[in-house]
């Protein structure tokens, strides 16, 4: 097998491995009653942007080859980066996803008795699952020898996170007022004492 096709296994693993994750929560989150919620025209364009860079051009990318003008030659030591960095995300994905349970929600809603999470990885950062969206997007980056679907997935993860934080953090403002202002005063966004 060549490096290339490696670096493309190991992403569709890693999707598989999201999927599964996910997918409990998903069937949960229906059970769980919605209060309110923020949804809007720009809030599904964000989702949908996420999307196409993280799952729906890569895995066309895999299974076509398209575009194949933008490939280059692939590294052992990237997939090996790739790789790690796709554990990585996903280690993060699952333990924000134990850590929200019943509070998760795909799009930003609220639901009924909200409560506000800011333990575990939620503890130095407000939006670790964003984190793991973004480690994902680099490990993809690194996976796939392809300029345009390696970039792909960074930039969807960039377009849905900078629709979405602020609107998110007043919805929670909104919601928990001082009790989330003091947790915004002891945390960062997405990166651990830096942002
Ligand atoms: N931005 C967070 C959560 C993503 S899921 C992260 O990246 O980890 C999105 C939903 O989570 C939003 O609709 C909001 O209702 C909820 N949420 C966000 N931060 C929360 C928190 N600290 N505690 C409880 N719920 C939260």
């Amino acid at each position: 097998m060549s490096i290339a096709a490696f670096g493309k296994l190991a992403w569709v693993l890693g999707v598989i491995a999201w999927y599964i994750i996910r997918y409990p929560f998903e069937r949960r989150a229906k059970r769980v009653r919605v209060v309110s919620h923020k949804r809007s025209t720009s809030e599904a364009a964000g989702l949908a942007f996420a999307m196409l860079g993280l799952a729906v051009v890569p895995a066309f990318y895999v299974a076509t080859g398209i575009p194949r003008a933008a490939d280059y030659p692939a590294h052992i030591w990237a997939v090996v980066v790739g790789a790690l960095l796709y554990g990585a995300a996903m280690w993060v994905f699952r333990r924000t996803h134990k850590a929200l349970g019943r509070n998760w929600s795909i799009t930003l809603e609220i639901r009924e008795k909200h409560e506000l999470v800011s333990g575990g990885p939620y503890a130095l950062i407000r939006h670790p699952m964003y984190t793991s969206f973004l480690l994902m997007g680099l490990g993809q980056a690194f996976l796939l020898s392809n300029w345009v679907v390696g970039l792909a997935g960074v930039i969807g993860f960039a377009i849905l996170f900078f629709l979405r934080v602020d609107k998110e953090e007043r919805m929670m403002l909104e919601l928990f007022g001082p009790q989330y202002r003091a947790y915004m005063d002891r945390t960062k966004r997405i990166i651990p004492y830096l942002y």
